[in-house]
């Protein structure tokens, strides 16, 4: 599941790291890729990311296994991550002469050998080859939207993209999941933006939105999701009760088929 926005500090990263939280104190095997320079997603989670750890860069420039980056998450079990470095802010301008520039994250995650039941991607906010790399090696797309003025504005030129991508280089990518971050239920803009957001994208949005929350902005701090850091908080609870069984008896899955909370 690839993580994108191109609009900045809309809850793409707090989506992946708790999201792939949830799934994995629910028993589900989850790797998070960290495909962002910031390398923000390996922050939360608590994993070391200096400019010397193998990283995603190394799989993507240096077609490193990805198997050699992957750190276990400590705290909770069956998550792991690929993390970044700094080193990933170059590797915009150095895939460009790279073979398969597009393609080699999703060769990556073929040969990655381990059992896993979900890979959440972090993208980077921009549209360039690493979101590309994301869209590739991904199934579905999900979009946080943050509940504010401007929240649509670069909506279409990101659709635009993931149908490029479905055109050309992966015909089975699509936007499955919307959701709606930073809901303040105090403020008509915030239920405005929501309504707005709903009319447009009926069945994509997720019926349940993240209430902006102290504890969820204050978790990373810790290096943990809110998941471990405050599980009874209404943050976490948002991100955790929405999930049902898998109809094959396997892992718990995300619906937007749920009723309200
Ligand atoms: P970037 O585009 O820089 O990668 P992003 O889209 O990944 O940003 P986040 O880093 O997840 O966005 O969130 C931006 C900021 O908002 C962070 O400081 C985060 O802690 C805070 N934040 C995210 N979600 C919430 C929330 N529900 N309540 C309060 N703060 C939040
Ligand atoms: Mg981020």
């Amino acid at each position: 599941m690839v993580v994108a926005n191109q609009k900045g500090g809309v809850g793409k990263t707090t989506t992946t790291v708790n999201l792939a939280a949830s799934l994995a104190l629910h028993g589900a095997r989850v790797l998070v890729v960290d495909l962002d320079p910031q390398g923000n997603a390996s922050t939360a989670l608590g994993i070391d990311h200096h400019a010397e750890v193998p990283s995603i860069y190394d799989v993507l420039v240096d077609s490193k296994p990805l198997s050699d980056v992957v750190q276990p998450v400590k705290d909770v079990e069956g998550l792991f991550c690929a993390p970044a470095t700094i080193d990933l802010a170059g590797a915009e301008i150095e895939l460009v002469s790279l073979v398969a520039r597009e393609s080699r994250l999703q060769r990556a995650i073929q040969a990655y050998e381990q059992p896993l039941d979900y890979i959440l991607i972090d993208c980077p906010p921009s549209l360039g080859l690493l979101t590309v790399n994301a869209m590739v090696a991904g199934a579905e797309v999900l979009i946080p939207i943050q509940c504010e003025y401007y929240a649509l504005e670069g909506l279409g030129q990101l659709l635009r993209n993931v149908d490029l991508v479905r055109g050309h280089l992966n015909p089975a990518l699509h936007v499955s999941t919307i959701l709606l971050t930073m809901y303040d239920g105090r403020t008509r803009l915030a239920s405005q933006v929501a309504e707005e957001v709903r009319s447009h994208f009926a069945e994509e949005v997720l019926r349940t939105s993240i209430p902006r929350s102290v504890r969820i902005s204050e978790a990373p701090s810790y290096g943990q999701t809110v998941l471990t850091y405050d599980p009874g908080s209404s943050g976490a609870s948002r991100i955790s009760k929405r999930r049902v069984r898998s109809p094959c008896g396997g892992p718990p899955y995300i619906t937007n088929r749920s009723t309200p909370m």
